[in-house]
């Protein structure tokens, strides 16, 4: 059989190797529009502060690699272009040569990602408002920090707090600009206020409520121009005002494409063509509380979906893809916010009931030095169904929440959070932990 892949990051790299793993018979043709593949995303902030202080260690795979370890042919600077579904064939554009070609396939696997928004603000085009999606992005937002002093960026999602942080953390003068009158739009305001009075500790300008007009290029730089008339001065801006599905090549092919502009998968993550499936943050999936259609552009989704979908591609559709809870953190300075499942807004505007207990209380025993205060929520249905959960604080976040995640996964009641049997010794933990707590205040 050959199977052809159109991006080669999360889930497209996940589901050929996984691909390669189940079978040595198959040709398997992997298409990358940038020039990296399996490339870390997620790292790619922490590269532009320094963190992480080599480049190649977020290049996971390369070509020659895919190559030799798994024998799959990957093709960078490589654009997939069009579909001929009749024919079942791919036009491909060498992104180097400009020479286009075709080739067919027996099954095609979609996973293009999303593409960050630049809306039509006047000026937008201008060579130093920058995103960060893959590498070369982030080379250049390193090339800036060589040269500016002074960012704006636009939007308070991850990817803009993380840049944010990490430019701060270089030693820049940064001005972070938001429309809704909180960032991390993940967790209720009380939760976000925290990561607001963390950047006002940390010299980093955060402008609620507060969109963008339009961009004039001065001299140096860039002049910013606010909702409120207020005017900022930039070296460089970056755009980080969340992300849209890449579903160009899917809707020009005919595909089904959901309401939120994802592309459409049944449960086996099929696309409307038998013969075409798609993965990660291009699709749309069920948000597994609410049941209604998402995008939830993470990372989690795009490898499983990735895996599983290897397995339905070589045998059949043997393998369900459940859904997406959304559980999700950042890390923002000393800082860590995490949620899972719905939060209270969203809760509200899908007249969903529900009721809500707030505990804070040290990471582990008091009594043991180093106990920092952590702030957990959880949301549940009259019936005890939990809903969705967030936690702040300086430790463990990642730990509860991820307590929570698996208990919702298996359909445990608020009132069960009580019977978690949690490893407890004082520099870790408390014998009563906040999960239990939290089933005790439920009952
Ligand atoms: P991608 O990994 O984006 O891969 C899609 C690839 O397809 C792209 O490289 C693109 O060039 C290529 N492509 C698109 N169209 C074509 C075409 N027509 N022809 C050829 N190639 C094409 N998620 C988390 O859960 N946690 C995090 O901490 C986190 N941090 C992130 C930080 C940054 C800066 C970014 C950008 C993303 C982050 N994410 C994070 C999101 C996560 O990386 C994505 O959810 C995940 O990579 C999606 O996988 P994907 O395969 O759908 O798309």
């Amino acid at each position: 059989m050959k199977i052809l892949i159109v991006g080669g990051v999360a889930g497209g790299a996940t589901a050929a190797t996984r691909l390669r793993r189940l079978s040595e018979e198959n040709q398997i043709i992997i298409f990358e529009r940038s020039g990296y593949v399996s490339f870390a995303n997620c790292g790619l902030p922490y590269h532009i502060g320094g963190t992480i202080s080599q480049r190649d260690k977020l290049l996971l795979q390369t070509p020659q690699s895919l190559k030799s370890r798994y024998n799959l042919d990957a093709r960078v600077r490589s654009e997939v272009v069009s579909i001929d579904r009749v024919n079942k064939s791919i036009e491909v554009k060498n992104l180097e040569t400009g020479a286009h070609y075709t080739e067919t396939y027996d099954k095609l696997l979609l996973s293009p990602g999303a593409d960050p928004i630049r809306p039509a603000f006047p000026g937008v085009q201008h060579p130093k408002i920058l995103s960060l999606r893959n590498i070369e992005d982030m080379d250049r937002i390193i090339e800036s920090t060589k040269q500016e002093n002074d960012f704006v960026v636009v939007g308070g999602g991850f990817i803009g707090l993380e840049v944010a942080e990490n430019l701060i953390e270089k030693g820049k003068n940064v001005t972070l600009v938001e429309l809704s009158p909180q960032v991390m739009a993940p967790v209720d305001i009380e939760f976000a206020s925290f990561l607001h009075e963390k950047a006002r500790g940390k010299g980093l300008k955060i402008l609620l409520q507060t969109g963008v007009e339009r961009f004039n290029a001065t001299g140096e730089g860039l002049e910013v121009t606010l909702s409120n008339a207020q005017t900022l001065q930039a070296g460089a801006v970056i755009l980080a005002i969340g992300v849209r599905p890449e579903n160009t090549l899917a809707k020009a092919a005919g595909l089904a494409v959901g309401v939120t502009g994802g592309i459409e998968v049944n449960r086996y993550l099929q696309t409307s063509d038998p013969d075409i499936y798609a993965v990660g943050d291009a699709i749309e999936v069920k948000q597994l509380v609410s049941e209604q259609p998402v995008l939830i552009p993470l990372a989690w989704p795009a490898n499983r979906q990735g895996r599983l979908v290897a397995d339905n591609l070589l045998y059949g559709n043997t393998h369900e893809y459940q859904g997406t809870l959304g559980s999700s953190i950042l890390k923002f300075f000393e800082l860590s916010v995490a949620a899972t499942g719905l939060n209270e807004k969203m809760l509200k505007k899908l007249h969903i009931p529900y009721q809500s207990i707030i505990i804070t209380k040290g990471h582990h025993a008091g009594y043991y030095p180093g106990a920092k205060d952590m702030v957990l929520k959880v949301l549940f249905d009259p019936k005890g169904a939990i809903l969705g959960a967030q936690a702040v604080g300086e430790e463990g976040v990642d730990k509860r929440i991820d307590i929570i995640a698996t208990a919702m996964h298996a359909g445990l009641k608020v009132q069960d959070l009580q019977e978690i049997e949690i490893t407890y010794a004082p520099p870790f933990n408390s014998a009563k932990d906040l999960i239990n707590i939290a089933g005790y205040a439920a009952e």
